[in-house]
């Protein structure tokens, strides 16, 4: 099969690269939803112009490439070894490129293997069908939605929505306890895919599965087709927006199966993903292994662009800062102000907080921005290029975050997703700051990146190390300040009293 490589080549890079169709669709709707001059209307204009952008650059959406997912189906007689071979030599390849981040860290030593093959990945899914050629979809999940996946087990006691039983009521709450719990860590407006039944295991993966379907399909089981359309209609009434910001829309997709279970056993498996929703598919000739047929797009139908305007949606009233910064300057920013960030970052997430635990910074962190970001670089000479920088969930570092500010004077920390209460005591006796990104947004804020200063502790891989990014008109917004004030926990408790008012429906 001469073209197999090429053609899961070209497959990797379209899903890194060019959302599909039916998602585009799905968030087109859902943007002009948002009233105007809300920060839910400011994070679509930045998801559309981000979606565009990486798209004609041929640039991965988000930065995080997440775990390569792939369903393939076979005629009889074709080897699926040679297949696996293939998708690995892909795979390795559009990692080189900077289609996708190097994301496979091995369990055991935390070395990321640099090229995203390891130990279980990439994740196969093998089926042999009746047809003669061959079927290639997949699915790009990254972390931070797929850390919001959640499975449930019924009978059980939810908060707000009181006693889930073992029917379709109770699995009525655990779908809308799912968008709840996610808040915008998961990138939100999200899509799930969830599962009634099933064993524990299995529940997930039929839970990943229903992700493979259209946004905009109907579900052929009438009661499932019912409950999918009474999910839509309720979750969006929860109130927690794009983000998490507040908003009109927080689920563009809601997707179920059901499978027999055990007598003993009743899961809810869901799979929460992002609104940055890679998924792809083609069909192979079995003889050369040539594209003969894109799934989910008409590849005649020239991309539409997403963004109705050019440029990010500015108020005229953001607050300029030049960073490093002063204690006055972050004790002045309240909740709710929008800011654009000139001069130095410095990226730092899950290793490099641990290490700071234990170890000095390599650099003197006095009034410094830490951005939680594991962005996609690619080697140039003796530099560094920026090919994808959005933030990664901030929730991760709770544990270190407010000894990180306390002990080495970090006076914002950049991220999605907001903190926790130890986080925002830290900031208000120091004098820091949260500041929220969007999500996803991995185009936009490469295109901030003037360039790469230098880089720190890269023995912790790509994704991990501290990058020094000098950085122009970084915009983000403060949802955790200096005054003890967090949009996440008043939004916690917003949507929560929504969440509840859904309770007996
Ligand atoms: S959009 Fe958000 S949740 Fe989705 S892969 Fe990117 S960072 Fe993760």
């Amino acid at each position: 099969m001469e073209f197999l490589k090429n053609s899961l080549l070209d497959l990797i890079t379209e899903t890194s690269t060019n959302l599909p169709p039916d998602v585009r669709a799905a968030m087109a709707a859902a943007g002009p939803v948002e009233t105007p001059g809300t920060q839910a209307a400011q994070a679509f204009a930045i998801i559309a112009s981000n979606v565009d952008m990486a798209a004609s650059g041929e640039d991965p959406i988000c930065q995080d490439t997440g775990m390569p997912t792939f369903f393939i189906r076979t005629p009889v007689g074709t080897s699926q070894i040679e297949i696996r071979t293939a998708v690995c030599e892909a795979i390795a390849e559009a990692t080189r490129r900077g289609k996708l981040r190097p994301n496979s860290v091995d369990s055991l030593t935390g070395r990321n293997s640099g090229d995203n093959l390891g130990e279980g990945t990439p994740v196969f899914h093998f089926e042999q069908w009746e047809r003669p050629d061959i079927e290639v979809r997949l699915i790009l999940k990254g972390g931070g939605c797929e850390n919001k996946n959640i499975q449930y087990s019924l009978p059980c006691p939810l908060e707000g929505l009181g006693r889930a039983d073992r029917d379709l009521e109770g699995v009525r709450k655990c779908i809308l306890h799912a968008v709840w719990q996610a808040q915008g860590q998961g990138c939100s407006p999200g899509a799930l895919g969830v599962c009634i039944g099933s064993d524990r295991a299995y529940g997930y993966a039929l839970a990943k599965e229903q992700l493979l379907r259209t946004l905009d399909d109907v579900n052929p089981n009438p009661v499932l087709a019912e409950l999918e359309a009474r999910i839509m209609g309720e979750a969006n009434r929860i109130g927690v927006g794009p983000m998490g910001f507040g908003g009109a829309v927080s689920l563009i997709g809601c997707k179920i199966a059901a499978a027999n279970r055990l007598p003993a056993s009743f899961f809810v498996s869901v799979a929460y993903e992002c609104w940055a929703f890679r998924r792809l598919g083609v069909r192979l000739d079995a003889a050369s292994g040539a594209i003969t047929e894109w799934l989910y797009r008409d590849p005649a139908r020239p991309v539409e662009r997403l963004a109705k305007a050019e440029g990010l949606p500015l108020s005229g009233r953001e607050i300029h800062l030049e960073a490093p910064l002063t204690e006055e300057q972050v004790r002045a920013l309240k909740v709710g102000d929008v800011v654009l960030i000139d001069g130095d970052m410095y990226t730092g997430r899950d290793a490099v907080h641990a290490y700071l635990m234990k170890n000095a910074p390599p650099v003197d962190l006095r009034g410094a921005v830490l951005y939680h970001c594991g962005p996609v670089m690619l080697k140039q000479g003796d530099g560094w290029v920026t090919k994808a920088a959005g933030p990664t969930t901030s929730i991760r570092e709770e544990p270190y975050q407010g000894e990180v500010i306390r002990r080495y004077g970090v006076r914002a920390v950049v991220g999605k997703g907001g903190m926790g209460a130890q986080t925002l005591a830290a900031m208000k006796e120091c004098g820091a700051v949260y500041l929220h990104a969007i999500g996803g947004a991995a185009q936009v804020y490469a295109r901030a990146v003037e360039r790469v200063a230098g880089v720190h502790l890269l023995e912790f891989g790509i994704p991990e190390a501290m990058w020094h990014l000098k950085v122009r008109g970084f915009l983000a917004i403060v949802t955790m300040d200096a005054h003890g004030h967090s949009l996440h926990a008043e939004m916690e408790k917003t949507t929560g009293a929504a969440l509840a008012a859904l309770r007996d429906r």
